[in-house]
This record gives structure tokens, sequence and C-alpha cells, in this order.
């Protein structure tokens, strides 16, 4: 496997002009005689087809959902960054790049993040002009608010629902196209693998969820934007459909996977309270704000909150990270957090959990405009806890919440594999080992909007194609694979049923690959896994049949999927020997119990290859080059 990241040289900030410049273009009259397969239609995959289409190629846009516009990027919450500093308190594209890379903890590529940066504003203005609701001042100027590990603030957002107005406004501009014709939408598909012809991706195979058909689909390019696969861990905030199982197939058909254990917990989650539940709620960062985050002093003071005075509360990521305070980052503050909780000091009835409290905040701006600012986010707190945060402090503990880890991409965003494109969360591209807040759809609009409609012309007009039809046998071989699974999945008839698996599965994960993690557990959840995995194929229980519209055959397949994945995961954590960002062994922590990077040998990203059926995975890496920003301790003090 060649890791060849294809940045351009030159100085940092001209970089992607020129990039730009040198990329091949496809005349307006060419752009028509080419197909590309675009799989989601979150922020990434919907802005990318939406700007494919509007260039002149045809596209093919898949999803899992009924409609496009229930990706799960329709839940993001607090806002979405770019450096347009409108408050004049010392932004600029240099500091949100810089932010980025250290809150990434030095783990991701310079270029790609100041790029990111760069683009970041023409974000902005596009969606305004789009017509997304941002929150505005008084005077009509476009309000921010801060998120983890800025001083600055530079998030925009639409009260807590960003996600939701970013993607509507995505969809219509989506739909404006399948209307003109030049998208063809399929909902309802899954993608089951992607065919290769010649070395190239040329199209993929999807079940058709509501009668179970397979169909082929050819393409001179295929675009994966299927997301982020937090749901290895069963219980995370991400919306139930959530898979690895795109990028899985991807990976094995070539396609290098990098990162993959560096995974982000979210500090302010509702706190898991029974195991009948399927899924964990998020409190959005913004909260932050405004919020306090506070312990008892005492371990084991189980007082109501009003009971505890404040000479006895610890307010301990203020003690902690003084100068960033509630907006410490994400990795720190969860584990402060389970630091806490494990010290005893955990509130609510399982210990926990810590507090989130507004009564400050109320008392200084006063209910009214903590209402305008998170009256949907009290409001679902309230509904799903039953108590109200205006009268009492929030309860919050860490969640699987984001993967940084996900398919290898160079500059161009095209993956190991000839003309596979990773966009969004699913490519791994420009967080390193922790994504700072409101960055994710930063991202997603970036790849979608501003960078693929640049680099798949250049890689089209610099490529040759052969004719390909569904008839060819790589489509024909991939179709008849998918069925056999199908029907392994369904021949097996056992007592267990696929959602159990995949709890036991987020169990051990959790256990073993979360928020700390050590030699011994990781060896041990890799037995624990292929144990599981064994007895999946053995004992499973799928009711009903393929032809029709089954969801438990659905869920069997993305299991399998992540059956396989967790032990990629496992491998990576094990083979990083060091901690940076979300990524916290044990063995490598200072005496305050902050992660310990090795940049002498483990400056790099991890780039895993698929060696077969049971064969251990082939490690490469691709060496990381700051040639810009100093190697620090990443300080938040
Ligand atoms: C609760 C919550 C709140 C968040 N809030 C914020 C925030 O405020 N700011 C921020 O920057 N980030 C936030 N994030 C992160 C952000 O929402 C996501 O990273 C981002 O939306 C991912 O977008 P995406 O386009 O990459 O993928 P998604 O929106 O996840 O879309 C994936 C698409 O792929 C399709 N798909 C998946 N697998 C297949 C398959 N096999 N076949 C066919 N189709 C498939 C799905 O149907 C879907 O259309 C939040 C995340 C969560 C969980």
């Amino acid at each position: 496997m060649q890791l060849d990241a294809k940045i351009p040289g030159g100085p940092l900030e001209g970089k992607w002009d020129r990039h730009r410049f040198e990329l091949k273009l496809v005349s307006p009259a060419n752009k028509r005689k080419y197909d590309i397969v675009v799989v989601g239609t979150g922020l990434a995959g919907a802005s990318a087809s939406s700007a494919l289409a509007e260039l002149g190629y045809n596209v093919k846009t898949f999803c899992l959902q009924d409609s496009p516009r229930r990706a799960h990027s329709i839940a993001a919450q607090g806002g979405i960054n770019a450096a347009k500093n409108y408050p004049n308190d010392g932004d600029s594209i240099w500091r949100l790049f810089y932010d980025t890379i250290k809150g990434g903890d030095f783990r991701s590529r310079e270029a790609n993040v100041y790029r990111l940066a760069q683009v970041s504003n023409l974000i902005i203005d596009h969606c305004v002009a789009l017509g997304i609701p941002f929150a505005r001042e008084y005077g009509g100027l476009l309000a921010n608010r801060s998120f983890g590990g800025a001083q600055v603030s530079r998030t925009f957002y639409a009260r807590g629902q960003t996600g939701q107005q970013l993607l509507l406004c995505c969809y219509q501009g989506l739909m404006r196209q399948v209307t003109k014709g030049q998208v063809q939408m399929f909902p309802r598909r899954e993608m089951l693998d992607l065919v290769l012809v010649n070395g190239q991706a040329r199209g993929i195979v999807v079940r058709n969820l509501l009668n179970g058909q397979i169909e082929s689909h050819t393409a001179h390019a295929v675009v994966l934007a299927t997301g982020g696969y937090a749901n290895v861990f069963f219980l995370s905030t991400n919306g139930a459909s959530g898979n690895v199982s795109a990028i899985w197939k991807a990976y094995k058909k070539g396609a290098g996977f990098a990162n993959p254990c560096f995974t982000q917990i979210h500090p302010t989650c509702i706190p898991v309270h029974g195991d009948y539940q399927s899924k964990l709620t998020l409190m959005s960062e913004s909260l932050r704000n405004d919020g306090r985050v506070w312990v008892p002093k005492q371990p084991g003071d189980k007082r109501p909150p009003p009971e505890i005075p404040e000479s006895e509360r610890d307010y301990f990521l203020e003690r902690l990270y003084p100068s960033f305070g509630n907006l410490a980052p994400r990795d720190l503050a969860s584990r402060a957090v389970k630091l806490m909780c494990d010290q005893g000091k955990g509130v609510g009835p399982t210990g926990q959990a810590v507090y989130l409290d507004f009564a400050d905040a109320i008392k200084r701006l006063g209910r009214e405009e903590i209402e305008a600012r998170y009256g949907n986010l009290f409001q679902m707190y309230r509904k799903i806890v039953d108590q109200d945060p205006y009268e009492t402090p929030m309860m919050i503990y860490p969640a699987a919440h984001y993967t940084m880890g996900g398919l290898w991409v160079d500059y161009n965003l095209m993956s190991t594999i000839n003309g596979l494109f990773v966009l969004g969360e699913a490519n791994f591209s420009d967080h390193g080992a922790n994504r700072l807040g409101a960055s994710a759809l930063m991202q997603g609009l970036a790849d979608g909007y501003f960078i693929l409609p640049y680099t798949v012309g250049g890689y089209l007009a610099d490529t040759r194609f052969s004719e390909v039809t569904t008839s060819h046998p790589a489509f024909r071989e991939a179709e008849a694979e998918a069925r056999a699974r199908t029907e392994r999945l369904l021949s097996i008839r056992g007592r267990r049923t696929a959602a159990s698996f995949h709890r036991e599965l987020g169990m051990i994960m959790w256990e073993y690959c979360g928020m700390s993690r050590n030699d011994e557990g990781l060896k041990k959840a890799r037995k624990l896994v292929a144990d599981l995995r064994r007895e999946f194929w053995e004992n499973l229980l799928i009711p009903g049949s393929e032809a029709d519209l089954n969801q438990s055959l659905e869920r069997a397949g993305r299991v399998a999927d992540f059956l396989e994945f967790a032990e990629l995961m496992l491998i990576d954590a094990l083979a990083r020997r060091e901690s940076c960002g979300c990524h916290f062994n044990e063995a490598f922590q200072t005496e305050d119990h902050e992660p310990l990077r090795d940049d002498a040998n483990m400056c790099h990203v991890a780039v895993w290859e698929y060696a077969g059926e049971g064969q251990e995975p082939i490690f490469h890496k691709e060496p990381l080059v700051f040639e810009n920003v100093k190697l620090t301790v990443r300080s938040y003090k």
C-alpha cells in the first residue's frame, strides 16, 4: 500500500490555491459524460451531491433512511466553527488552524487543517446564502458563541439545532438537483460492497431495504460519506443506524483504515440510567458556555445540590484548567469527569454523573436569556430526566460520540483506492487524536461544497476509463457475495438477537477501549471480541425473511461488521505506544494524569491494510511533518 498524501509544496497559506490551479479541469461539455456515486446524505454527502450536480456531473445518491434529511447530521446541536472574527476577539484563520492542530494533540496533517480553516469562512457565507437561520445579534450581525478548546467565540449556531437547520438547507439544494434530473436519489438502500475494476472504484452493490433486491450501480468515481462508527460502543449519542459497514467493505477491498482507535468520548451526555436503553443523549457542549461543572468536594456526599454550600463544591474543570475552565476540550473534560467519579465524588443514583449547573448564569443573565440560548436542550433534558434544569443542575456523564479515525485519504480526499473518495466523519482527515467542538459540521461542508468538487474533477480529467456495465464479472461477483452473506446470516437460526450481541460488544469496547485503556485490558478485549464473533455466527437469530423490510437483518449485517472492526480498533490502540488526545493508555501519563505523547516515535497516522480473513492487518504509517507549528505539550491550564 502506497501512502502518498499528495500535499502540495510551497508556503502553507498558498497550498490550496496553488493546488486548485494545478488540478486538471473537466470542461463543462464533458462533465455530463461522468457518473458519480455518492453514498450518504448527511452534511458531507448532501453538499457533495448537490455541488457535483450543479457542476454538471451525473450523480446517484444513496442513503439508508426513507428520506435524505434523516441522516444523522440532523441531530447536531451546538454549532459550526469559522474564523470570521465577527466578535473582534482575536480570531483568524491561523488561530483556528492552530487551535485545531493543538486540539487534535498534534496528530493531524498541517496542510489539511489549514485548508479547513481557510474554507471555513466560505461555508458561513454559503450557508447564509442558502438561507440558514443562524442566530443574530440585535443589530442583525451573525452571533457567535464559544466551544471547547478555544478562547475566542467562533461558533455560528441556530439555537441547539444547528445540524437540523444546516441539513434541511443542504437537502433543499439536493432536491433541487433531483428535480432537475441531475441527481438520482436512492433512499432505503444499503451499500453492501464496493466494486473495483482494474484497481479503480467503479461502482457499488446495494440492498433495497424495502424488498431485499440486490442492485448494482456503476460510476466513474465513488464517494463515501457514510458518517462515523461510534455505535461500535452500542450506547452512543449517534443515531441508531450509524455503522462502520460501508467503510469496512472498502477497507476489505484495499482502502487503508487510519487511526481506528481515535474515538471521542463527549463529556456532557445524559448518564446511563438502565440496561433497557439503546441510545444516549448529548447535552451540547455549547451549554458549557454558561453552565458550570462541579461535584461535592467530599466523596460520598449525597445531599441534594442546594444543600451543598459553595465552599464544599469542587468546580473541577475551572480548578484544573483555569484558562479554559468549563470549556476545556472534550478528551480532557471527559477524563476529569471520570476521575471525579472514580474518586467517589460522582452524584445521582449511580454515582456516575457530575453536575452542570446554570444557577449562576440564570442569576447573571436571567432565565429568558438562557431560554433563548438553550431552550430546546433544556426541554429535551426535562423530557428525558423529568427534572427542570432551570431549577436544579443537570446531571451529565461522558458517552461515545464521534470518531476521528476513518478511511485514510490524501489531500484530495481520495483513499488508497483510485477513484474512491471519502468525506465527513467517514474519513480520518482533520481532527487528529481529538476533535474540537463545532468542527465536524465545518469539515463535512468543507469536504462536500469546497474541496471534493475540485479534486474529483482533477481525478476524472487525469484518468482513463474502460467501458464498464453492471454485467461486468466484478459486479456479478460482488452481488453473489452479498447474497451469500445474507443467506448465511439468515440460515444460522440461533437464539440470540443481533441487538444482544451488539450490546455485549459495546460493553467490552467501553470497558477496555473507552476513556482509559491499558495493554492488559486491550489484549483481554481482543479475545472477548473474537469469542463473541464466533458465537454470533453460531447462535444469531434473525426473524423474518430477506424479501421485505427486515430491520433485524439490517442490524445483523452491521453488527457482523462491528464485530470484525472492533478487533482492528483494539489492535490500533495496542500499537500506539503513547497517550494522545482521546487515546489514553494508562502506562503513558504524567503525574497529573495528563496524556504523555511520544513525538519521537509516534508522530504518525497509523494506517491499516486488510490482509485477508483471520490474518493480522498490515501496519503502515504516514509520518506527520510539522513545518509551521512547534510540537508542544498541550496545555489548557
Ligand atoms: C448528538 C450529536 C450532536 C452533534 N453536534 C454537533 C455540533 O453541534 N457541531 C459539530 O460540528 N458536530 C456535531 N456533531 C457531529 C456531527 O453531527 C457529525 O460528525 C456529522 O453530522 C457527520 O456528518 P456526515 O455527513 O459525515 O455523516 P452523517 O450525517 O452521519 O450521514 C451518514 C449518511 O450515510 C448514510 N449511510 C451510512 N451507511 C450507509 C450504507 N452502508 N449504505 C448507504 N448509506 C449509508 C446514512 O443513511 C446517512 O445518509 C454532533 C454529533 C452528535 C451525535
